[in-house]
């Protein structure tokens, strides 16, 4: 992947040394190369699929490592996960990544559902435990299923010898006893043949660093890479980090203030939020990111942009 040449200002920047004044190129590229993927939704109508494909042909040119596709609570999006799957496969450069969840279906319906992947060429799954469907508000594990994500690891591994993504929490997943189980819980994906980890969208970059640090203490030394969520809809964001225990910030309910009504502002300020974050991470050594796209290609295209990632002529994986 060719990057620009490093602009001087951010070398002081990236070695977190203050620089002089007239050499802080604000907002100049990121130094290093940024590898970026991104997680789409499977479309539930003609329109939305529309929208869909024209933001995957408008990410495409940005080399992301993989494309991922959602696997909708209580396993209810099944046909549709598969068929966006086998579409980005069969007709885009990019190498897809099924979501696969152990909510509401027997172990061999897993298994033969993972199978069905690997013959079609579909080798990365993001394996998770998922959440309940619509209306049950606890998660109750099928009685012949795979009960959690590490299970369902272990599972996929007996089938092929799949690339396996999990999911970890910077901040403690709602239902774990403490951050120290989580944490364990993660070790056991690993264990189990995970080879790395998207994290669940947080705002707070310290909040990710220090769980960087107590994973890399717990001998966690796989990829966990940061889940970052641009906001264009700050309620309903709020209210579903609620619901998933990330902290919204003070800071972050005052920046999007007064904007309910003006979203061409949201989209910049989301933008612009988005990049800082990565930034900053950046600025402390990490350079993968995973966009939850929302199934919109604007907000992400300009984000990756700031960071320096540029479309690249693409060829189709082996
Ligand atoms: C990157 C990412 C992608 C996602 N994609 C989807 C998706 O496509 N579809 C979907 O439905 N959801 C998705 N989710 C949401 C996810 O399914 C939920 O967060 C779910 O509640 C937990 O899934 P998990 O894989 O983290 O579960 P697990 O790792 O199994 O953990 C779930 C909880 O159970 C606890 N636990 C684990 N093992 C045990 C045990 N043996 N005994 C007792 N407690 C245990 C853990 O500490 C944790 O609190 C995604 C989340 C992330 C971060």
């Amino acid at each position: 992947m060719t990057r620009r040449n490093t602009p001087p200002g951010i070398m002081n920047l990236s070695s977190r040394g203050r620089a002089p004044s007239s050499e802080l190129a604000i907002a100049a590229p990121l130094p290093r190369d940024i590898s970026v993927s991104f997680e789409f939704f499977p479309p539930e109508t003609e329109k939305a699929s529309a929208t869909l494909w024209s933001s995957v042909q408008r990410l495409a040119p940005l080399n992301p490592s993989y494309v991922s596709v959602t696997y909708g609570a209580g396993g209810t999006t099944r046909e549709r996960t598969h068929n966006t799957v086998s579409r980005i496969r069969n007709e885009t450069p990019l190498t897809p990544a099924a979501h696969l969840t152990c909510v509401g279906a027997t172990r061999d319906e897993v298994d033969a559902v993972a199978r069905q992947y690997w013959a079609a060429g579909v080798h990365h799954i993001v394996a998770l435990r998922g959440d309940p469907p619509k209306g049950a508000n606890r998660y109750e594990p099928h009685a012949a299923g795979y009960a959690y994500a590490a299970d369902l690891v272990a599972g996929l591994k007996k089938v092929a010898n799949f690339e396996i993504s999990v999911a970890a929490y910077p901040e403690p997943h709602p239902e774990a006893a403490n951050a120290e189980a989580d944490l364990d819980n993660l070790k056991r994906k690993i264990d189990a043949g995970a080879t790395q980890a998207i994290t669940q969208f947080f705002f707070n970059i310290d909040t990710y660093l220090r769980f960087l640090e107590r994973a890399r203490a717990a001998g966690i030394t796989v990829p966990i890479i940061p889940g970052i969520l641009p906001v264009t809809n700050f309620k309903r964001v709020a209210e579903f980090s609620k619901r998933c225990g990330a902290e919204i910030p003070t800071w972050m309910a005052e920046l999007f203030d007064g904007l309910d009504e003006e979203p061409e502002a949201r989209k910049l300020v989301a933008a612009s939020l988005a990049a800082e974050q990565c930034r900053a991470l950046s600025a402390n050594g990490v350079n993968q990111f995973h966009f939850y796209t929302m199934n919109r290609a604007d907000l992400c295209f300009a984000i990756c942009h700031m960071l320096g990632v540029r479309p690249e002529p693409i060829t189709k994986a082996a």
